[in-house]
């Protein structure tokens, strides 16, 4: 409608962000469960073994490949891709729905595949793209953190590059050359307002 005030689907219910390997979405989405608790983030399922550290049930819910088959076939699932050309990663539908019909604001991190999904499944939602500064700064980023090997760490550049290439599909960029800056940028958009520390 012409009247609409947020056309650019700013302060909508259901952010979705998106971004290549190794840009920092883990640690700006930590610095929003800390300064935006009320923001409900969904754990995603994957078919990935877990990192040291990683928790099932709070970094992801780590499942066979037999559940992950059952459950995407039975329709529980909001989205699911493939990613890195390896595991499976999806987003369980009945969270996100429960968190929506209560009026919460929803938070997803999604790759590129799953982005698009929901923006098919739901188009009211805001598509979010977190970038690095620079393509250097990305590689530089990705070694430095050390998770994977030679071989895992080529296939996420691979993968990154095409992400990179889709910029344009998103509604906003967001370029994470500070984490502070880029998650005010990201709760602005979302036009949640801070706990007080
Ligand atoms: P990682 O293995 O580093 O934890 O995650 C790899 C990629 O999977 C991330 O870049 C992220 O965008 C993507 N991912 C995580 N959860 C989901 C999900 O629920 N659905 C989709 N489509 N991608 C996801």
């Amino acid at each position: 409608v012409a009247d609409d005030p947020f056309p650019d689907r700013r302060h909508a219910r259901l952010t979705v962000l998106s971004g290549p390997t190794a840009v920092g979405k883990g640690t700006i989405m930590a610095e929003m469960r800390r300064r935006a608790p009320d923001v409900w983030i969904s754990v995603s399922a994957t078919t990935r073994p877990p990192r040291a550290g990683e928790v099932d049930g709070v970094h992801y819910y780590f499942l066979t490949a037999e559940r992950f088959t059952e459950l995407a076939e039975t329709g529980r699932m909001l989205e699911w891709a493939v990613v890195h050309g390896r595991h499976r990663y999806g987003t369980l539908r009945e969270p996100v729905e429960r968190e929506l019909a209560a009026g919460r604001p929803v938070f997803l991190e999604l790759d590129l595949q799953g982005a698009r999904q929901v923006r098919e499944a739901m188009p009211d939602a805001q598509f979010v793209f977190l970038a690095p500064p620079s393509w250097e700064e990305l590689v530089r980023r990705l070694t430095h953190r050390g998770t994977e090997g030679p071989e895992e760490r080529e296939r996420r550049l691979a993968t990154a590059r095409r992400e990179l290439a889709a910029v344009d599909e998103f509604d906003h960029v967001v370029v994470n050359d500070d984490v502070a800056r880029a998650t005010d940028e990201v709760l602005a958009l979302m036009g949640v307002t801070e706990a007080v520390d």
